[in-house]
């Protein structure tokens, strides 16, 4: 997978291309869909929802440009495979999920397969996690029709967050948002995507 879906399409970032090579993607998904877990695609989780494909993911990680002390914040835990990669190289993470079952369920396979480092939380991520903010990075795994205000609002001076942005399945891009150290934000258009919508 790391040589034929990362490497081969311009994953230059060695802890990305490292960590997708030591987190158990098959661990993530469901028991009869082991065989299926390193396929170059998203796969079906619970309730309707996905993991992203690994290319989204390594590209998604990548454009973070994310360093050991940074503090992360996700939205979209879904089967939390995207958080065990996130907390392989960073300090901490955050990570919303809207579904309480899906939540719960990352939480326990997240605690067993001992990444500590993340904390999940059952809540609406459009509201983003005042408790914790400001965050360096931030991460939404599915899709809102626009940039949410308070999601900017919350990204620290120097951060970068990265989210698909859509008004449907069809019509989605992923966007790059940076706020520099004078607070001033800009946003550029990046791959074309197809995520769950960001619901709430
Ligand atoms: N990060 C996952 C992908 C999850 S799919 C991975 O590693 O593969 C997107 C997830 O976002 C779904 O589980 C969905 O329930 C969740 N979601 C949708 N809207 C949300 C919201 N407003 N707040 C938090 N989670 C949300």
């Amino acid at each position: 997978m790391v040589e034929d879906q990362l490497r081969r399409r311009g994953i230059v970032d060695i802890n990305v291309l490292n960590t997708m090579e030591s987190v158990p993607r098959h661990l993530f998904v469901a028991e009869g869909e082991q065989h299926l877990a390193y396929f170059d695609g998203p796969l079906p989780i619970d309730h309707g929802q996905t993991i992203s494909q690994p290319y989204i993911v390594a590209f998604m990680t990548e454009v973070l440009e994310l360093k050991p002390h940074h503090k992360v914040l996700e939205i979209g835990t879904g089967c939390g495979y995207q958080s065990a990669v996130l907390s392989m190289i960073v300090q901490k993470v955050i990570s919303l999920e809207y579904i309480e079952d899906l939540a719960e369920s990352a939480k326990d396979r997240l605690s067993r397969l001992g990444y500590n480092n993340v904390s999940v939380h059952k809540s609406n991520g459009l509201l983003g996690w005042k408790q914790a903010a400001p965050f360096d990075r931030i991460i939404g795994t599915a899709a809102p029709s626009s940039i949410p205000d308070t999601l900017i609002e919350q990204l620290a001076p120097d951060g970068i967050m990265v989210l698909p942005v859509g008004k449907s399945v069809f019509d989605q891009s992923l966007f790059i948002i940076r706020k520099n150290k004078n607070k001033k934000v800009s946003i550029k258009q990046s791959l074309g995507v197809r995520f769950v919508p960001m619901v709430g």
